[in-house]
């Protein structure tokens, strides 16, 4: 589809000091793609900010001009909703202030998960990362987020102590549980629809020693392979989190995993571990003392963008019946299947709009569609094995397909509450975020 320069938009380059690409530019092409390449996009133009004061110079202009703006710093959580918007990357909205002492930090918001966890390791503290190193943590923090270390210290967003923002009529606010509460609960799980945000100040939490890696087995152990993952979760202290893993790449034989990290000693650790002893030998065991900057060698997701379709739901229980759905029939067409254990302090009381997160597990299922035809194979894939597990109806917001919308992953209270504050402070709607309030 070929995208004409919006009319508007000729003094968009005089509004603000950073990159700005339209249509035609020969840049645009390779700006304006979304990390997940599945998901087309057709934005009016892509600017990427020198700082937080060009964010708010960008809304102000969008304001003006009605259009609106999508804050999309990587595209790892793309839906489609940034079509007919400027698009707004902010990479160099980069800064990282780590204060050990009173252990928090001040980050930009295109700070990436793994550069702060660069930035704090060295002081023997963490954020709150989840698998991939490469999403911006405002990303993941505004959507709720879901860490390696949920189960000792919550969602990623309970961690917000403050935010600067820009209001959708390009006024920049600070932004705390004292100054705007109302607007301070929506920040912290109730996604990137509201305002852009600039900067987050975030606790951190102590990590002094970190254990974990992968332990990799033939799917012909699945079945012992996930009694045992279930046994262990059943006892895990807060600290240690197990993921199991179907991993399903095309040509070679099917394979499950069980992925763990423990916030401690290796001797602890590897105690807590022991009935992984008892399984068949291996094929590999990546497992070692770890940095927390190396988190995400764990799972080793890809970082260069490409295609992929997922679905992720929550589970009610782990019962016989449903691993032997789970395990009943090879995951082609998809990647992987994972089961991530939660509960802990993820079901602890959060005054954020999704509340405390009960269901136990959680579980998440990827493929890379080649086609539109393989995207279909994988929809009803994906389908299939979520009809045969207790799932509990929710989706977690930073997993949500782009065909769910809110109501999928919050308390409908939540979201009359949410749709609320739209109203109030951007009734133009000139923010766009990638789960709308309004639907
Ligand atoms: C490989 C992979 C691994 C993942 N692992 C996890 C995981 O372990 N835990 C988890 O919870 N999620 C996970 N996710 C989901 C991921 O956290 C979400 O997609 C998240 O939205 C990514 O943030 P992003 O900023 O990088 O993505 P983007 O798609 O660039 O942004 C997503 C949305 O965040 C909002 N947003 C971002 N920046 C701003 C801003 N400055 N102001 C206002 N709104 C903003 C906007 O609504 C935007 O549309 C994973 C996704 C992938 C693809």
């Amino acid at each position: 589809m070929t995208i004409l320069p919006h009319p508007d938009l000729s003094s968009l380059r005089d509004a603000v000091r950073g990159d700005v690409q339209l249509p035609g530019d020969p840049g645009f092409d390779q700006a304006h793609r979304p990390w997940n390449l599945a998901i087309p996009q057709s934005v009016l133009a892509v600017v990427e900010a020198a700082d937080a004061a060009d964010v708010a110079a960008l809304v102000r202009f969008a304001a003006a001009h009605g259009l609106p703006v999508a804050a999309q710093p990587s595209g790892h959580g793309a839906t489609g909703r940034a079509d007919g918007a400027v698009l707004l990357r902010t990479s160099r909205l980069d800064g990282i202030e780590v204060d050990p002492l009173a252990r928090t930090a001040r980050i930009g918001a295109g700070v990436r998960s793994g550069d702060l966890q660069r930035a704090v390791a060295p002081h023997g503290l963490t954020a709150l990362p989840g698998s991939s190193p490469v999403v911006t943590v405002t990303g993941a923090a505004l959507g709720g987020g879901l860490s390696w270390f949920g189960r000792a210290f919550g969602w990623m967003a309970d961690s917000i102590l403050s935010a600067e923002i820009v209001a959708a009529d390009g006024t920049p606010r600070h932004v705390s549980a004292t100054s705007d509460p109302e607007l301070f609960w929506a920040l912290r799980g109730g996604g990137g629809d509201l305002v852009i945000v600039t900067s987050l100040e975030l606790r951190l939490h102590p990590a002094p020693a970190l254990f974990g890696g992968r332990q990799l087995w033939p799917a012909t152990a699945a079945r012992q392979v996930a009694l045992v993952f279930r046994a262990v979760t059943e006892q895990a202290p807060p600290e240690l989190t197990l993921w199991l893993e179907l991993l399903s790449f095309p040509g070679n034989q099917p394979l499950i995993a069980i992925d763990s990290t423990f916030l401690g000693e290796e001797s602890a650790a590897r105690r807590l571990l022991e009935a992984t002893d008892s399984l068949p030998a291996p094929l590999s065991d990546t497992r070692a003392v770890l940095g927390v900057d190396e988190l995400g060698s764990i799972t080793a997701e890809p970082v260069d963008p490409g295609p992929g379709t997922s679905r992720a739901e929550l589970l009610t229980r782990l019962d016989d019946e449903a691993l032997a759905a789970l395990l009943e029939t090879p995951i082609a067409p998809l990647m992987t299947a994972q089961i991530r254990h939660l509960g802990a302090a993820f079901a602890q009381p959060s005054d954020s709009p999704h509340g405390p997160l009960d269901e136990p597990y959680g579980l998440y299922l990827f493929g890379v569609p080649s086609s539109e035809e393989a995207a279909e194979e994988i929809g009803h894939r994906q389908a299939e094995l979520a009809d045969s597990l207790p799932v509990s109806g929710r989706t977690p917001l930073t997993l949500l397909a782009p065909s769910q919308d809110l109501s999928a992953a919050l308390p409908d209270a939540s979201v009359q509450r949410l749709r609320r504050l739209k109203h109030e402070r951007d009734p133009r709607r000139t923010v766009r975020g990638n789960v709308g309030i309004m639907g």
